[in-house]
């Protein structure tokens, strides 16, 4: 199969860099194209960005040229990692001019007629861009997937949410530092310390739970009939969002119930086998002391939710751990899978 060229807005940042990760040997998709901010533009790869992924720059990324953030050269498909306080109009200004834009950044994730996707979870969602192309009159479209604290806490709920609904969820997270791009939070502000406030995440976890679990019905999404409270903290930890969750049931569960119902989950990119899927997409860990960051966030390629810890919650029902990569499944790891579905779907024919 001849692979389908991919550009990259805001290439030179940290989850762009994982794109260009993840995307060096993908079996369908090849980068062909990049851009980034004025400070990057007209310079080689290798030279605007300030590589921070373990694994050695990909040999084929190095000498391509960076771009300004103007479509007309770029290939149809563009995966966007731009900074949100850009994102907005630029991923606009590509949709309208006919790219399909599979954006991580935050600014349309909760716009009306534009999918807020993670195909293990909502795949049927995807269908929302037909009323987004039809009301924008754009030849192309926008998809976006979760912030990176939503998308763990979300992976955990569906499978329990399928089987006995949810009435109230409570989140208390604990977020590694590249969930703040580069060079991100202060040495001095981190080390040794825990910051209890993230600028608009718990609003962002709160409102996107919501839609993520929300019904499709005539072109819009209902909102899930859940409440959901978020607490949201930047600990020192390089990789991998922990969250301490504890939720309410509409039906009740044992705990072996909500446990089979973590294992047995599959949906979608299973089904289809994608190329990014995990295989199982919510892993139990049995051990009193799991997830932890340590050993767990690269689970199934740094694309699984691993939980551990479910017991009775006195105020709730239940309370568990979930831990998941935030720059794997909480970002480019995130898009490619709906980029995947949206292939496997005919979306980009
Ligand atoms: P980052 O490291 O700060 O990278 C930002 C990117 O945007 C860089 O490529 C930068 O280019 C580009 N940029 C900045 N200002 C620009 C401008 N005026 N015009 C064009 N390009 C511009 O941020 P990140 O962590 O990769 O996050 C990228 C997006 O993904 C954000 O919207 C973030 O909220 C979202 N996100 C991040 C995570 C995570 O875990 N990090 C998870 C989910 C979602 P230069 O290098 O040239 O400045």
């Amino acid at each position: 199969m001849k692979k389908l060229e991919v550009g990259i807005l805001g290439a030179t940042g940290m989850v762009g860099q994982r794109f260009i990760s993840l995307l060096e040997h993908h079996p369908w998709f090849e980068v062909k194209w990049l851009a980034a901010s004025d400070r990057s533009a007209g310079k080689t790869y290798g030279e605007a960005c300030n590589w921070r992924v373990r694994d050695a720059m990909p040999k084929s990324a190095a000498p391509l040229p960076v771009h300004e953030c103007k479509p007309g050269s770029a290939p149809k498909l563009i995966f966007s990692s731009l900074d949100s306080k850009v994102a907005g109009e630029i991923e606009k200004e590509f949709a309208h001019a006919g790219h399909v834009v599979v954006s991580n950044s935050s600014n349309h994730r909760m716009d009306a007629d534009v999918p807020l996707l993670i195909p293990d979870v909502n795949p049927d969602h995807l269908a929302l861009v037909r009323a987004q192309r039809h009301e924008r009159k754009w030849k192309g479209m926008i998809v976006t997937n979760p912030n990176c604290t939503t998308i763990g806490l979300v992976m955990s709920l569906a499978p329990i949410e399928r089987q006995f609904g949810l009435a109230k969820v409570m989140m208390t997270s604990m977020q590694a530092v590249s969930g703040a791009g580069y060079p991100g939070v202060p040495t001095l502000d981190i080390l040794g310390n825990i910051i209890p406030y993230i600028g608009g995440e718990e609003e962002k976890v709160e409102r996107e739970t919501r839609k993520l679990l929300g019904k499709l019905t005539d072109s819009r999404v209902e909102m899930g009939n859940f409440i959901v409270s978020a607490h949201c903290n930047r600990v020192p930890v390089e990789d991998g969002h922990t969250e301490s969750i504890s939720i309410a049931l509409r039906t009740p569960a044992q705990a072996a119930d909500i446990a089979a119902a973590w294992r047995k989950y599959r949906s979608r990119p299973q089904e289809l086998e994608l190329p990014s899927a995990p295989k199982h997409p919510v892993i139990v860990r049995e051990e009193k002391d799991r997830p932890q960051v340590k050993f767990d966030v690269d689970s199934e390629r740094g694309m699984a939710t691993v939980v551990g810890r479910l017991r009775p919650c006195p105020v709730l029902e239940w309370k568990y751990t979930a831990l998941s990569h935030n720059t794997i499944r909480g970002a480019a790891g995130a898009a490619l899978l709906n980029a995947e579905l949206m292939k496997a779907d005919g979306y980009l024919d």
